[in-house]
C-alpha cells in the first residue's frame, strides 16, 4: 500500500535528502549520474513526492470492518463448530447422518444458515450456495473409501460496479476435521484450531465485510474434504477455472488459532505467517522459460498478493499485529486448500497461526502422561482469531475496492538498452498507475522506489537488469491494485 508520511516527517526527510544530495555532489559529482533512482522521462507528470508510513490512505469503511470484528463472536462460531462432535467429511456416510445434530451434515446445514442469518441482516446482500459433488474413491490408499459426498458452502457478495463484479477475491477455511486415525468417522474430533479458526475466520469476515459495498466481487467460502486429500477445494478450484471465473486472489485460513499450551513461551501471538509459493504450481513451460531468464523467481501473482496482505497491515491498525511472510508454499513438506487453488492458476496463499502444537492437532482427546491431548476450544485464543480475521477482512475489502490490476503490462525489450520502458493498458477505476521497483535482492518493494503517472507508460533511467519492476493501478481515494510484474516484449 502506499502511504503518505505526516508533513513534519516529510519536510524532515525532504531536508536530508537535500543535505545529503550536496554533500554527495560535493564530494563525487559523478555519482549523481548514478543515481540508482530511476527517474522518468516521459512526458507524463513530474514524479510525485510520496513516504511509506502516513495512514492517509485509510479507508474509513475498513477501518470500520476492522472494528466490527468481535473476539466474543469468533468463539461462539467456532465453539458451535465444536459442537457437532465430529466433522469428519466421512461422516456424511453414517446411517444417522440427516437427521443427527452430530457429524458433518449437521454441521454444514449449520454454515449455511448462518450465512443465510448474516445475509437477512444486510438485505439479502449474500447470495448462499453450495458445491456438493460425489468423490470416488481413486485407489487403495485414498482416504476416501467409497462415494461419499462432499458439500462446499460459500456467500457471495456480489460487486456493485458491473465493470468490475467479475474480477472475484474469496477466503477460506476447513469445516472438516479429523482424529487420530483419518477413517475414524463417528468418535470426537473437535477440529477447534484445525480448522474451526479458519472457517470461523471466513464466516466472520462475511458479517463484518457484508456491512459494505464493493465494486469487485468477494466469496465467503467453507470447504470439506482437507483432511482426505484436499477433496473440497480442489473441486471447487476446477470449477472457478473451468467457469472462468476471474478470481484474482484467494486467502486460505488453516490452523488459525493462536495455539495456547501452558507452559509454552515460544507462542507469538503478534505474529501470523502467510505462505506464498515463489514458481507458480501451474506454470506452463513457456512461463518457466520466463521465469528463468528474467530472475522472476519470488515475484508470482501468490507472492505480491502476500506483498499485498503486508501493505494492508502496514495501513491499518492492528495493534501489534502482523503478518509474517514465509516465501515457500506451504509449512516444509506439508499442504492445504490453497495449494488447490495455485494448481488452477489462481494466486493463494495461507494463513497459519506462528508456532503449532502438534498435540493439539490430529490429536484424539485424552491425558497422556499428564500431557492433553486433542483440538480443544481451551487451546485456541480468540483474540488471536479476531485479529486474523481483522486481517483478512481489511484485505478482502482493500482488494475489492481498489480498481482492477494494469493488463498487458509489459517491458520494451526490442533493443538493449539501460533504460527500462514499461507500458501496460488502462484499467477500470484507475485514476492512475504506480511503477514500483526494488533491487533483485529485496523482499519487498519499498514503498518510496515508487513513480506515479496517469499515462500507461513510462521510460525510467534505471536498468530492468539492476531492479525488478512492478506496476498497479489507484483510484482517487488511494485504494490500490495488486502489483502486476511486466512481462518482456520484444
Ligand atoms: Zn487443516
Amino acid at each position: 500500500m502506499l502511504l503518505l508520511d505526516s508533513p513534519t516527517k516529510d519536510s524532515r526527510t525532504r531536508i536530508c535528502l537535500f543535505v545529503s544530495i550536496a554533500l554527495l555532489m560535493l564530494a563525487t559529482p559523478f555519482a549523481v549520474a548514478q543515481n540508482h533512482k530511476p527517474k522518468t522521462r516521459s512526458a507524463s507528470e513530474p514524479a510525485e513526492k510520496t513516504s511509506p508510513t502516513a495512514k492517509r490512505d485509510r479507508d474509513p469503511a475498513i477501518v470500520q470492518i476492522i472494528k466490527d470484528v468481535s473476539p466474543q463472536q469468533a468463539r461462539q462460531t467456532d465453539e458451535k463448530l465444536v459442537s457437532f462432535g465430529t466433522r469428519s467429511t466421512l461422516s456424511v456416510n453414517n446411517p444417522d447422518a440427516a437427521t443427527s445434530q452430530q457429524g458433518i451434515v449437521a454441521a454444514r446445514n449449520w454454515i449455511k444458515a448462518e450465512f443465510e442469518k448474516i445475509s437477512a441482516d444486510c438485505n439479502g446482500c449474500l447470495e448462499v450456495k453450495t458445491d456438493t459433488f460425489i468423490e470416488q474413491p481413486k485407489g487403495p490408499n485414498d482416504r476416501i473409501k467409497q462415494p461419499t459426498e462432499i458439500q462446499n458452502v460459500y456467500a457471495i457478495l456480489k460487486g456493485t460496479d458491473p465493470a468490475q463484479a467479475k474480477r472475484i477475491y474469496l477466503v477460506t477455511g476447513h469445516y472438516d476435521s479429523r482424529r487420530t486415525d483419518v477413517m475414524d468417522s463417528t468418535n470426537p474430533a473437535p477440529g477447534a484450531n484445525d480448522d474451526g479458526s479458519g472457517t470461523t475466520v471466513s464466516i466472520e469476515c462475511a458479517r463484518a465485510v457484508s456491512k459494505h459495498k464493493f465494486p469487485a466481487t468477494i466469496i465467503f467460502l467453507t470447504v470439506a474434504g482437507e483432511e482426505q486429500g484436499l477433496n473440497g477445494s480442489t473441486h471447487f478450484a476446477k470449477m472457478a477455472k473451468e467457469q472462468g471465473w476471474q478470481l484474482e486472489g484467494v486467502l486460505n485460513n488453516d490452523i488459525v488459532g493462536g495455539n495456547t499450551t501452558p507452559g509454552d513461551t515460544l507462542q507469538n501471538k503478534n505474529w501470523v505467517r502467510v505462505y506464498s509459493e515463489g514458481i507458480p504450481s501451474a506454470a506452463t513451460d513457456a512461463e518457466l522459460r520466463r521465469i528463468k531468464a528474467t530472475g522472476g523467481e519470488s515475484d508470482s501473482p501468490s507472492r505480491e498478493l502476500a506483498r499485498y496482505i503486508h501493505g494492508v497491515s502496514e495501513t491499518y491498525d492492528f495493534g501489534s499485529f502482523i503478518p509474517k511472510l514465509m516465501f515457500r508454499r506451504d509449512r516444509y513438506l506439508r499442504g492445504g486448500d490453497h495449494i488447490s487453488f495455485n494448481e488452477q492458476g489462481f494466486a493463494a496463499v495461507r494463513f497459519t497461526e506462528y508456532r503449532e502444537d502438534y498435540n493439539h492437532q490430529h490429536q484424539n482427546v485424552r491425558t497422556e502422561n499428564g500431557i492433553e491431548y486433542g483440538d480443544l476450544p481451551k487451546f485456541v485464543d480468540f483474540e488471536y482469531v479476531a485479529n486474523v480475521a481483522r486481517l483478512n477482512a481489511a484485505t478482502l475489502a482493500a482488494l475489492a475496492s481498489s480498481p482492477a490490476p494494469p493488463s498487458d503490462v509489459h517491458l520494451l525489450t526490442k533493443q538493449l538498452e539501460n533504460d527500462s520502458k514499461i507500458q501496460w493498458k488502462p484499467a477500470p477505476g484507475a485514476t492512475a498507475y504506480e511503477v514500483l521497483w526494488r533491487k533483485t535482492t529485496d523482499a519487498d518493494f519499498p514503498e518510496e522506489n515508487l513513480q506515479r503517472t496517469t499515462d500507461t507508460k513510462v521510460d525510467l533511467t534505471d536498468s530492468k537488469d539492476n531492479v525488478i519492476f512492478g506496476v498497479r493501478s489507484v483510484d482517487a481515494k488511494g485504494h490500490r491494485s495488486l502489483i502486476v510484474i511486466p512481462e518482456p516484449e520484444r
